[in-house]
This record gives structure tokens, C-alpha cells and sequence, in this order.
């Protein structure tokens, strides 16, 4: 299994099976099972849906690494249209956001002033802008840019990042952003990292998601734990009982089209559940990501496919 997931980590990198499958029609129809659509209509419309049934929403507009100061502007407006479009239609959703598609390695002044008009825009609205976490090589600029922007008083409600559960770092990464109030998404970590930087054994990740995400429940700051695996969910469950934390004092964070069935029996049990719903043309490298992580999803999508 390492070896699929490392496997399909090196074709998400592939640029001309990306182009080929952004391309196709078959490629766009398998990508549906977890990529709302190709417009920001298709991806308003599911977080209505997603609304309808009690839960929140993070919009992704998908696309990493862009080349040119045009394209990261051009990524940034998809953006700002869509907490435009949060507002007029009343969603409960925020945005999601990769400091890559915003300019971050043609210049890390660029992708900051990008990041920052996000969640100026964002906080006028009363929303919210996460900064999504990428791979190892970025996590110190990432980290520092959202700090920097964390302490300006206009923009501070509005900011928030992401802490992956596989880096050795990541603990005293925690203590540094509660300490300045910062909010958290934990997730494990989607990237094939070295084992100079990363836990490489799966038990290890584990036992670090628990022991962050207990760190994270015990500060008054709202944070968000995103994992599919039950055990993390019913280790936080237990944890907040035991502690009297409210249940409304965090949230639950999933994947569009992944564990729908743990999405709606959180919700029914009364937790809070955010989805995190990404569209764009540009959804490869999001979809190998998937596979990654559960490389029978590709059973199951071409199941899925020859029956439709
Ligand atoms: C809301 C959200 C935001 C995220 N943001 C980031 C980020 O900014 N940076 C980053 O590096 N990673 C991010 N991730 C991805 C994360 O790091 C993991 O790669 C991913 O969530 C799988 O880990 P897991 O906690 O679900 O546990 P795993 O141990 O991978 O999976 C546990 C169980 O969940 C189910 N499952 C997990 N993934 C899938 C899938 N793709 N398809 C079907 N079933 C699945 C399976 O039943 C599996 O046995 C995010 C994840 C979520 C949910």
C-alpha cells in the first residue's frame, strides 16, 4: 500500500498525463466523484446542497503552482468572486486557499499581498480565508506569511492555516500559533515526505494526530479537525466529553464525495461538519491526491463508471 500511495503521488506530478486527463471526458467524469464541477457555479450550487443537509462548506478553487504574477491574479479573482457569491446567497461556507496558486515560488511578497486582499475581503464580510498547508519545502513560508498577516488587527479574524499530523515539527508548530490565537485545521498530510521531515510509519502519524488534536480541543480557540479515519474522530469525541468541551467549540472537517455516510451521521449526532468542496479545470494533481490515499477508490470509480 505505501507503495501505491508513493506511486500515485509521482503521477500526480505528471505533466503530460495531468494534460491528457484534464483534457478528457472520461477523466472529468471519474474526477466527479470528488470535484464539484468545473465552474463556480457548479461549486456554489453543491455547497447549497451541502448546506441543505447541515453542513458548512470550504471552497477550493483548484490549481497549484502558477508561473506567472497574471495567473496568480487570475486564481485570486476566482477567489474573491466566490466570498462575493457566499454573501449574496447566504452560504455558510468560506474559502480554502494554496499560497502556490497565489505566486508563492515566483515571489513570497506577491503571494503574501495576494493572501492579505483575500482576507481583507473576507474579513469585511465577516468570512474567513484558511490557508491551505502544501509540501515540506513550504511550511516555513506558509507558516510565517499567515503569522505576519495574523498580527494585522484587520485582517486577524479572518486568517487560518493547516498543520499536518506527519510532521515531526508540527507540535511546536501547534504551540506557536495558539499562542498567538491562530485557528487550525489538522489533517494528517497528503504529500510523499522524507523520513528526515515525516513519520513515515502510519501508527506514528496516528498517535500525533490524537496527541495534536487534543492540544487543539484544549485551547479556547474554534479549530477544525479534518481526518475520514473514525478512530481520530472517536478519540476527539471522547476527549471533548471528558473535558466538558461543547461540541459546537470545533468542527469536523471531510472531503467532498468521501465517507458521505460518517459526514451525515456526525451531523445527526450533533457535531459540526464542514465539507471541503473543490472545482476548476485544473483538478488532477487534487484527484491523484485521492487515490493516493485510498487507491481502491480506483475499483470503485471504474465500478461506478461502467454501470453509469
Ligand atoms: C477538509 C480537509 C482538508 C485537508 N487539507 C489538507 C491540506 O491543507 N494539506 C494536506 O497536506 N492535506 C490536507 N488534507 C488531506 C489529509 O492530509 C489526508 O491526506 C486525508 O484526509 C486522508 O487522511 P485521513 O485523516 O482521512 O486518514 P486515512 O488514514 O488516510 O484514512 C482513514 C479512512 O478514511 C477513508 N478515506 C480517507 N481518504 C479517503 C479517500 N480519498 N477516499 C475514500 N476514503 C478515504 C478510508 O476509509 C480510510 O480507511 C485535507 C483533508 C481534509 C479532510
Amino acid at each position: 500500500m505505501p507503495l501505491l500511495r508513493s506511486a500515485f503521488i509521482a503521477l500526480s506530478q505528471n505533466r503530460i498525463l495531468r494534460q491528457f486527463s484534464e483534457r478528457s471526458i472520461v477523466g472529468r467524469r471519474m474526477s466527479s466523484r470528488f470535484v464539484a464541477g468545473m465552474e463556480i457555479d457548479d461549486a456554489l450550487r453543491v455547497a447549497e446542497a451541502v448546506n441543505r443537509q447541515g453542513m458548512a462548506v470550504t471552497l477550493d478553487s483548484l490549481g497549484e503552482s502558477v508561473t506567472s504574477e497574471t495567473e496568480a491574479h487570475q486564481a485570486a479573482d476566482i477567489y474573491h468572486q466566490l466570498l462575493d457569491a457566499i454573501a449574496t446567497r447566504k452560504l455558510n461556507a468560506n474559502i480554502s486557499v494554496k499560497l502556490t496558486q497565489m505566486g508563492l515560488q515566483l515571489s513570497s511578497a506577491l503571494a503574501e499581498s495576494i493572501a492579505w486582499k483575500l482576507a481583507e475581503h473576507a474579513g469585511r464580510l465577516g468570512n474567513f480565508v484558511r490557508i491551505d498547508m502544501e509540501d515540506s519545502s513550504l511550511t516555513q513560508l506558509t507558516l510565517d506569511i499567515v503569522r505576519r498577516l495574523h498580527a494585522r488587527p484587520e485582517v486577524r479574524a479572518a486568517i487560518g492555516t493547516v498543520i499536518q499530523a506527519y510532521h515531526y515539527r508540527s507540535q511546536a508548530d501547534i504551540e506557536q500559533l495558539l499562542a498567538s490565537g491562530i485557528r487550525v485545521r489538522l489533517c494528517k498530510g497528503a504529500y510523499n515526505e522524507p523520513a528526515e521531515v515525516a513519520f513515515p510509519r502510519k501508527s506514528d502519524v496516528n498517535a500525533n494526530y490524537i496527541r495534536l488534536s487534543e492540544m487543539l480541543l484544549d485551547s479556547p480557540v474554534y479549530h477544525g479537525l479534518a481526518t475520514h479515519d473514525e478512530a481520530m474522530i472517536e478519540a476527539a469525541k471522547s476527549f471533548a466529553r471528558q473535558r466538558g468541551i461543547d461540541a459546537g467549540r470545533f468542527e469536523f472537517q471531510m472531503l467532498y464525495g468521501v465517507r458521505r455516510d460518517l459526514q451525515r451521521r456526525l451531523v445527526r449526532d450533533g457535531y459540526k461538519v464542514r465539507v471541503y468542496v473543490p472545482f476548476g479545470r485544473d483538478w488532477y494533481p487534487y484527484f491523484m491526491r485521492r487515490l493516493a490515499e485510498r487507491p481502491a477508490n480506483v475499483i470503485f470509480l471504474a465500478k461506478n463508471f461502467f454501470r453509469a
